[in-house]
């Protein structure tokens, strides 16, 4: 299979080539096509996964919505669906993968073949809609757990009599010291 820079690129920050990767490659394109918009590099533009597979490193390494800054929400409904929306506008368009397109292929590689060569609505059901943006990333300082004595975001933390605690500690979590 020819693969452009772009999807060079993707597969090699994902780790390999695969239908789910194939799928959040040919979404992202599409929306960002019909949003008129580039690859993020700051809150400008908004993803919402609605599954937590491969193609979500797709969407990360092409839209430049990542987890870390706050421009990507992950749903995990296991659904190929994904919304992108513009900040400056609102405008946004939710793309899900249309059962019929690939129900009778069960070959791995055609079904690949298949997506990345079509991204229209061949594939997908493409829709504008309307969205409610989450709101942009903001600094918030930290405080300490009065138990663990770590660093912990002031708006992330419970106060039970008095005393704040992550929430690690709050919900007493897995983690502990092995030592
Ligand atoms: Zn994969
Ligand atoms: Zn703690």
């Amino acid at each position: 299979m020819d693969m452009d820079p772009e999807v060079k690129g993707a597969v090699k920050f994902h780790g390999h080539l695969c239908f789910g990767l194939a799928v959040g490659i040919a979404a992202t394109r599409l929306a960002m096509e019909r949003l008129a918009t580039g690859k993020a590099v700051g809150e400008e533009v908004v993803a919402i996964a609605e599954n937590s597979s491969c193609a979500v490193d797709a969407i990360q390494f092409l839209a430049g919505t990542t987890l870390g800054r706050g421009n990507l929400i992950v749903n995990d409904w296991g659904k190929h669906a994904y919304t992108f929306a513009r900040r400056d506008d609102g405008r946004a368009v939710r793309l899900s993968l249309r059962y019929e397109a690939f129900k009778d292929i069960h070959d791995r590689e055609k079904r690949m073949e298949k997506i990345l060569s079509s991204r229209g609505e061949e594939v997908f059901n493409i829709r504008d809609v309307k969205i409610e943006l989450p709101p942009e990333a903001e600094v918030v300082s930290s405080i300490q757990c009065s138990s663990c004595k770590e660093p912990v975001m002031r708006t992330r933390t419970r106060t039970v009599e008095g005393e704040v605690y992550c929430i690690p500690c709050y919900e007493k979590v897995y983690i502990q010291p092995s030592g």
